[in-house]
């Protein structure tokens, strides 16, 4: 049995990590300040004995004793993290020091969840892991594209210069079931709009493109690169090569849900990336890991859960 810290633990990603590392035996801290995250996402979890939650901020910090540490603290939607930006850099930089502090201190292994926007608005398509980005350092998406580049700076100095055990994950677009209502991401706002009968609002004409993949996936490679062997600390690519563009989603959320659901194209936001697809042959080749769940497989379950949720509320 480990002792597992997991930051942003009450998140949409954070409480499937939860979820799955207490079944397979482990001692879990949930640490989440709950800016996006919320308690109905571990309330089943918290009566189990082996869960333990704490209300902290990663950017102040905090003493504890763990094995291993995933760092998913970090608001992971535009509409959120551009709602406060500063805060979103302190949380990938001073979120970040703490947490490594933590690493340093009790030798625990670190996985940071970095993020496809480490490429920005990619020139080279599929996105390796070599290619080093075209990011804008001043524009409204800096804030979580450029903190998210200081954090994987961070990751490499630590283990350089303090033999921290780090590991990077570069997440590509993943949704599925417990994503907020309020979340703002696409795969969300176009189920919820779809469930609603509310025109399914599309930025820009909708040739841009990502490629999606479904949370227990996702998952399934984080665990992987923590237990890979030392020598791979990444960064490694975790997606579904699979690309679709947004107006293909859009249509194909609108039959999964028999909606009558009409398109509103509206301006696409300020840097927007074009394209968003991953090279994975690295997750392939070293820990033997690639997405099985298909798009539409993914989207009839997160829909099902969407369904329940808004019955609910
Ligand atoms: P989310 O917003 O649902 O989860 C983030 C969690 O972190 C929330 O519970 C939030 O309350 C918590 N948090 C935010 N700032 C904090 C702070 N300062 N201190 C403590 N807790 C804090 O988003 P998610 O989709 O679950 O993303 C989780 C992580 O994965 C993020 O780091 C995100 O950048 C990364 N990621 C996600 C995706 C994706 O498609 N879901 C893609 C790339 C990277
Ligand atoms: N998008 C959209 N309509 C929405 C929400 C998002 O057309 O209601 C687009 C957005 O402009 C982007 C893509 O869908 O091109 C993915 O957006 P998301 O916010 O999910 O994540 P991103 O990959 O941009 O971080």
């Amino acid at each position: 049995m480990k002792r597992i810290l997991i930051t942003g633990g009450a998140g949409f990603l954070g409480s499937h990590l939860c979820e799955r590392l207490l079944g397979e035996g482990n001692d879990i801290i949930c640490l989440d300040n709950f800016f996006t995250g919320d308690k109905n996402n571990i309330a089943h979890l918290m009566s189990l004995p082996n869960f333990e939650l704490i209300r902290h901020d990663i950017i102040n910090p905090i003493y504890l004793e763990v094995d291993e540490i995933y760092n998913l603290a970090c608001p992971a939607s535009p509409v959120h993290y551009q709602f406060n930006p500063i805060k979103t850099i302190k949380t990938n930089v001073m979120g970040v020091i703490n947490v490594l502090g933590i690493a340093k201190r009790t030798k625990a292994k670190v996985l940071q969840a970095s993020t496809s926007e480490i490429y920005g608005d990619p020139e080279v398509h599929p996105q390796n892991e070599s290619y080093w980005g075209k990011v804008n350092p001043v524009g409204v998406r800096s804030c979580y594209d450029e903190g998210k580049r200081a954090a994987e700076c961070l990751m490499m100095d630590y283990r350089r210069q303090n033999s921290v055990n780090t590991k990077i994950v570069r997440i590509f677009n993943t949704y599925g079931p417990r994503m907020a209502i309020n979340d703002g991401r696409v795969v969300s706002n176009f189920i919820i709009q779809a469930l609603r009968g509310k025109n399914i609002t599309i930025y820009g004409d909708g040739a841009h493109t990502r490629s999606f993949c479904f949370v227990d996936d996702l998952v399934e490679g984080l665990i992987r690169m923590m237990n890979s062997a030392d020598h791979f600390y990444g960064p490694v690519n975790i997606g579904n090569p699979a690309e679709f563009t947004i107006m293909q989603l859009a249509q194909l959320i609108i039959k999964l849900t028999e909606s009558n659901s009409g398109i509103e194209f509206l301006p696409l936001p300020a840097d927007d990336p074009v394209q968003r697809k991953p090279d994975i042959t690295l997750a392939e080749e070293k820990i033997g890991w690639r997405p099985r769940i298909a798009l539409e497989e993914g989207l009839a379950k997160t829909i099902q859960y969407f369904r329940d949720v808004l019955k609910k509320s």
